[in-house]
């Protein structure tokens, strides 16, 4: 029971019904307008047809009755089809509401190839009306089955209740026919609704488990990308980073002839630190400088890079690498300032030394040349004592 439940109503895990019936909606709209649109202009050609006929549309009650029925059809078919346009353009969607009127619709169309069919009957005419009338609703409905089998089912009880009191002329006996064709059309228009409706709901779940998946896929994808690029100690990018994407701001800032400089930066005394108060205070306090770094850089068009153990390369572009030299040393006193002190003389202060290269406007795009140069400067400023800032200065010819 409980699985016939789940075939006949939303077959799927009911989280996903609001969002498939949304995607629902945004497919069938189209059709559904488009479908409305050939329903009202054959209603027109039918009126204009029978108007045209000798006698006109009321000359005989069945001839009025006719013409009545496809005003009827044409009236309630643009009035369906102009609230649905207005629920396409209107924001935030209300498909719950699209679903109702489309399933009034529907049902209305049912009841509408039953009082054709009747008429027809009269005539001495088949069920062709009902037929085609429960087919077509059976593919363009977007309800669920147990919704179909109400409408469709209801539908074909009324024609069999009703079809007695509108004789054959010519005094055929036909219920028993028309009771066995209704009712073969009416299980296939059941049959055909169901796959139809299954078939839609599989392929809109697909498509959103598709789009679910991508998005996670997407999601780790940057985060992996981030991860790769990036230093897990310090969160400062790493030396792929530098390789990736740094080569190419130097491209560009080239072709812009911009300026650019490069600091080599490096903590003096640094291996005292470590085996005085053990790895992971070196740790903590790499990465406290490395966010002393990010501050001060933070307005900058720069680049800071954690370059290997305790050495860090910051890059300055454009008008921020003018005054180089300047801001090295204001990031070199405030590290001087901070908080860290070596082991061997607790009263100094932890201190960095940097070396410093910069070209205004840039010459070329050799990044490499840029990180040799800055540290042959750091090297400079080493052999001067450490805690300063040494500019690479051209060797002279020997
Ligand atoms: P100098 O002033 O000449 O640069 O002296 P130094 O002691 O800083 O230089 P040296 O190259 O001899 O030592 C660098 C030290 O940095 C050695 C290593 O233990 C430490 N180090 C490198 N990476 C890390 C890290 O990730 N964590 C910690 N805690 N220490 C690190
Ligand atoms: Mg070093
Ligand atoms: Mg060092």
């Amino acid at each position: 029971m409980i699985e016939l439940k789940k075939y006949l109503d939303f077959p799927l895990e009911k989280s996903y019904e609001e969002p498939i019936q949304k995607r629902l909606f945004q497919n069938m709209k189209r059709s559904h307008i488009a479908f409305q649109g050939l329903i009202i202009s054959f209603q027109v050609i039918m009126m204009l047809s029978i108007s045209l006929r000798p006698g006109g549309p009321f000359l005989k009650p069945r001839r009025t009755a006719y013409f009545s029925m496809y005003v009827i059809l044409a009236v309630i078919t643009l009035a369906v089809m102009i609230i649905n346009m207005s629920l396409v353009k209107r924001q935030p969607l209300n498909h719950r509401f699209y679903f109702r009127i489309n399933y009034f619709y529907m049902g209305l169309l049912c009841l509408w190839s039953t009082a054709v069919t009747l008429n027809d009957q009269l005539g001495g005419n088949g069920l062709n009306v009902f037929t085609y009338v429960m087919l077509t609703v059976a593919v363009l409905t977007i309800s669920k089955p147990w919704h179909n089998i109400l409408i469709m089912g209801g539908n074909f009880l009324l024609l069999n209740y009703l079809l007695p009191y509108f004789p054959d002329p010519h005094g055929a006996d036909q219920t028993f026919n028309n009771l066995m064709n209704s009712l073969f059309t009416t299980i296939l228009a059941i049959a055909i609704s169901t796959i139809f409706y299954r078939n839609r709901i599989r392929k809109e779940y697909d498509q959103i488990i598709i789009t679910e998946q991508y998005n996670q896929i997407n999601d780790i994808n940057a985060q992996l990308h981030q991860e790769v690029l990036t230093d897990k100690l310090t969160g400062l990018f790493n030396r792929r980073y530098l390789e990736d994407t740094v080569k190419n701001f130097f491209r560009k800032n080239q072709e812009d002839h911009h300026n650019a400089a490069c600091m080599m930066i490096d903590i003096d005394f640094f291996k005292q630190y470590n085996d005085t108060y053990g790895h992971q205070a070196g740790d903590n306090c790499l990465y406290a400088i490395s966010q002393l770094f990010a501050r001060d850089i933070q307005d900058e068009d720069a680049c800071l890079i954690r370059y290997g153990g305790e050495e860090f390369l910051i890059f300055l572009f454009g008008n921020s690498s003018l005054d180089a030299g300047t801001k090295a040393e204001l990031i070199r006193s405030a590290v001087e300032q901070g908080m860290y002190h070596t082991a061997k003389v607790p009263k100094r202060p932890m201190t960095i030394s940097i070396g410093l290269y910069q070209e205004s406007p840039m010459k070329e795009t050799d990044m490499e040349r840029f990180i040799f140069r800055a540290d042959q400067a750091l090297y400079e400023a080493k052999k001067n004592g450490r805690n300063c800032v040494m500019e690479y200065r051209q060797q002279p010819m020997p």
